[in-house]
């Protein structure tokens, strides 16, 4: 295709992508009673009718364990959105399935089907205890945040870094656990000294699900340069997000996202590259990017600025599932 490929071009190669959003916290709409997937809403960002409209392939969706259940009601918290999850999946089984590993993925998605994959966002959940890790694994949860910005006993969220706090003891057990698991570790939300410490022992690439490049925008929750490059070393991605605030601009839009998109294919290359967009977890979207509906402005923009085809495939979704097939055990 072309550089100024036709709106039909431009769709008919998008719809050939798997696309895969790497966080929502559409599992906390649904616990509320709003946003269910199978009815399509004006409220909220994600369900199935938008996700098929934008051509999601994936979607990872986040148990996120709000603050006012830490630290004690954490697992039971956790239990509960998973349940809401189950609920949520099932009602929607004709054409969304859980992603358990990567053959019934492939397989699920080649049947047309998009897949769910579940996640906890924040390791208290674990209740300090690699039993509960393992459960939760057989459970079906395939990631988990190892914190949200506070401390927590796997290690210091970036809300701390004032201590320079990385991994404790039982996140070094828990990250070698969670490798030998086939589960994905994401490091959105931590400190910066305890993205080091897991980047240095974890066999295998984590993810950083939703965040920025601090470079174009000082928040605390983006990752520098460094950040950026050790994590491509280790085959990692970064889930760029819609965040308005990570994204840095007054008004943020898809053009301020591309520019995080153009800051770390100049760094890295585009194969660190992925999308995180933080739908139903945040109050105001990007111009452009206002619900699962809009993954194809981002092919076309992307293709406007140049990126291959085969660039495009990886950042809108087949560097995940590249990550997806070295971490998961089958
Ligand atoms: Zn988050």
């Amino acid at each position: 295709m072309g550089k100024e490929g036709s709106l039909k071009d431009v769709l008919e190669f998008h719809r050939q992508l798997t696309v895969v959003d790497c966080h929502c916290d559409t599992i906390l709409e649904a616990a509320k009673g709003r946003g269910k997937l199978r009815k399509a809403s004006e409220t909220g960002h994600v369900d199935i009718k938008r996700m098929q409209e934008g051509g999601v392939g994936v979607q990872f969706f986040a148990a996120f364990i709000e603050t006012t259940y830490k630290p004690f009601s954490s697992l039971t918290r956790a239990l509960r959105l998973i349940d809401t999850f189950y609920t949520e999946v099932d009602s929607c089984g004709d054409v969304l399935a859980q992603g358990q590993n990567m053959r019934q993925i492939r397989n699920d998605l080649k049947a047309g089907r998009m897949i769910a994959v579940l996640g906890i966002e924040g390791g208290e959940a674990l209740n300090g205890d690699l039993q509960v890790l393992r459960t939760i694994y057989r459970l079906g949860v395939r990631f988990l945040g190892l914190t949200w910005n506070q401390r927590n006993q796997l290690a210091d969220g970036v809300g701390e870094s004032i201590t320079g706090g990385g991994l404790t003891n039982f996140g070094h057990e828990v990250v070698r656990e969670m490798n030998s698991l086939g589960m994905i570790i994401d490091l959105a939300h931590i400190s910066e000294a305890g993205f080091w410490d897991t980047l240095e022992i974890s066999r295998h690439p984590v993810i950083v699900s939703h965040a920025n490049c601090y470079e174009l925008c000082n928040h605390p929750r983006n990752l520098n340069d460094d950040q950026i490059k050790a994590l491509a070393e280790k085959r990692g991605v970064l889930g760029l997000s819609f965040v308005p605030e990570f994204l840095g601009l007054e008004i943020a839009s898809l053009d301020g996202f591309l520019d995080h998109v153009d800051h770390v294919a100049g760094l890295v290359g585009t194969e660190t590259i992925a999308i995180g967009s933080d739908f139903d977890g945040i109050d105001q979207t990007p111009v452009g990017l206002d619900d699962s509906r809009c993954y194809p402005r981002i092919t076309a923009g992307l293709l406007e600025r140049g990126y291959t085809e085969n660039e495009i495939r990886g950042i809108m979704g087949e560097n995940v599932l590249r990550l997806m097939d070295k971490v998961f055990r089958e």
